[in-house]
């Protein structure tokens, strides 16, 4: 047993999951918002000495996709492929961590565990055939009742949903609200923000009626996974899509392996608009199957672009790809970590990123590492005033930072680092080694000295939100050197 595996066996394991993305079409901020806040609670984990499994994904099915594929004139297979791929080249531009991948078209995998899990629903008694007749949002990909609409319309697609009348397989949701109600109140299965946890806590409470499980195969073009002893239906997207987190972990598989280890999530991260999803059906189908709830569902708002969805429509669509090109990965990851409140709605325009890319990274963290950097590497020539030895773990972390990762909160950690930035940035105005070492040597080299170790400090604490910054500002450490600028001005 090597070092590392004797810190992971002592740490335990962590498994986080994004939702996997609908490639109905390509991906946008609200994609991008919730791929980097993954990566870095599980860098942030790794550092810990954790044995991580980060899972992102597709979610392939559906009417939407059918029918967005038509539109573009090709087959389903094909237009899920393309969009598959701007999907990995969004995780790729945005230096994404991800262990893994699972597609829900992927039938070795992700079929075998899907059809594992209804079959375990259907030994549960949980499964019965019944008519539905009610009204379907194909924006939503959900059946919806009243409740749910505004004006007769849905209210995140403004269209009016389509009258429905078709025999389903139902899954016996009622039958499970109750017990998950408890698990969210005595915190065994978190929800946070507290907001959310109310939001759905109050959705139990005005009950929770049973849910169409599957659609006619017909209807989808044969699109979709089969009903097992059942063809001429297809699994919903409850079945279809929310097994991934356990399919992908090889449930249902001839080798369990990485389930049991893993199994149940550390952390499901989902947006604001799945919560039923993740918070009641999840879970419900899990205590069907006797399996554990996941630890934590911490749900993230959207990125509105002044003040509004965005919308071609409206103008105001940004594209991740864009911003990524002009101004590079570690600028995006730092907008959407700290400029954007991990649980609440937050907003971006190109003025405003540009805004906070000059001052905290052009001028801010680059300047002030620049600055340190020329000055060591001109007056301690021949040090190594970094240290030589690696810290890792909690340690090279900071107590306080620590705090708030335990909370989740990565704007509050990250101002926390800024805020040792514009310190050391004082401090060089105080103290101006750069004149001081005129005068008194000493005294200059013993202030440059700690300044490094701070500036160190600060790379190490980086780690997890702008990981590239923080190697390049541990290696000019490391060997004594002013870097490359980190940030261009714009
Ligand atoms: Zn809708």
């Amino acid at each position: 047993m090597t070092a590392d595996d004797l810190r992971r066996f002592i740490m335990g394991k962590f498994f986080i999951t994004t939702a996997i993305d609908y490639v109905n079409g390509p991906p946008h901020f609200g994609h991008a918002l919730e791929k980097v806040q993954a990566d870095t609670i599980a860098r942030y984990e790794r550092l810990l000495g954790k044995e991580v499994y980060f899972l992102t994904g597709a979610d392939e099915h559906g009417m939407k996709i059918v029918r967005s594929a038509e539109e573009a004139k090709k087959s389903v297979k094909d237009f899920s492929d393309e969009n598959v791929e701007k999907f990995k080249k969004l995780i790729k531009g945005l230096n994404i961590s991800n262990d893994d991948f699972i597609r829900t078209s992927d039938k070795e995998r992700h079929w075998t565990g899907a059809r594992a899990l209804w079959g375990k629903l259907v030994e549960a008694g949980d499964i019965y055939k019944g008519t539905y007749k009610g009204c379907y949002c194909v924006g939503c990909e959900a059946y919806v009742t009243e409740k749910d609409l505004v004006g007769g319309k849905c209210p995140y697609h403004g269209k009016e949903p389509e009258l429905i009348e078709e025999e389903n397989y139902f899954f016996k949701l009622s039958r499970y609200a109750g017990a998950i109600g408890e698990k969210i109140i005595s915190g065994e299965m978190e929800v946070i923000p507290a907001a959310r946890k109310n939001e759905i806590l109050s959705m139990i409470e005005r009950g929770a009626e049973d849910i169409s499980f599957s659609r006619p195969a017909e209807k989808l073009e044969g699109w979709g996974v089969p009903v097992p002893g059942d063809e001429s239906q297809l699994m919903y997207v409850w079945c279809d899509a929310l097994s991934n987190y356990i399919s992908a972990l090889g449930y249902g598989s001839g080798n369990p392996e990485k389930f049991n280890r893993f199994w149940p999530a550390d952390i499901h991260l989902i947006g604001k608009d799945i919560l039923r999803f993740h918070a009641l059906v999840w879970p419900a189908m899990l205590l069907s199957a006797g399996l554990p709830v996941p630890r934590k569902i911490m749900v993230h708002g959207f990125v509105l672009s002044g003040g509004k969805r965005m919308s071609k429509s409206s103008g105001n669509v940004i594209d991740p790809f864009d911003l990524i090109e002009k101004y590079g990965t570690d600028a995006v990851r730092y907008y959407l970590l700290r400029e954007i409140s991990p649980f609440e709605d937050g907003d971006i325009t190109e003025e405003k990123f540009k805004d906070a890319y000059n001052a905290n990274l052009a001028n801010g963290l680059g300047n002030l590492t620049a600055r340190i950097m020329k000055m060591s590497e001109q007056h301690l020539a021949g040090e190594a005033p970094g240290g030589d030895a690696p810290v890792r773990g909690k340690e090279a972390l900071g107590v306080e930072l620590g705090g708030l990762m335990e909370n989740l909160e990565l704007n509050r950690a990250m101002d926390g680092i800024w805020e040792s930035v514009s310190k050391l940035d004082s401090r060089i105005q105080e103290t101006k080694p750069f004149n001081l070492v005129k005068t008194d040597k000493d005294a200059a080299k013993k202030i440059l000295r700690e300044m490094v170790a701070e500036l160190k400090k600060t790379a190490l604490m980086l780690a997890p939100f702008l990981p590239e910054t923080s190697q390049k500002m541990l290696s000019a450490i490391k060997h004594n050197k002013m870097p490359e600028p980190l940030f261009l001005r714009a």
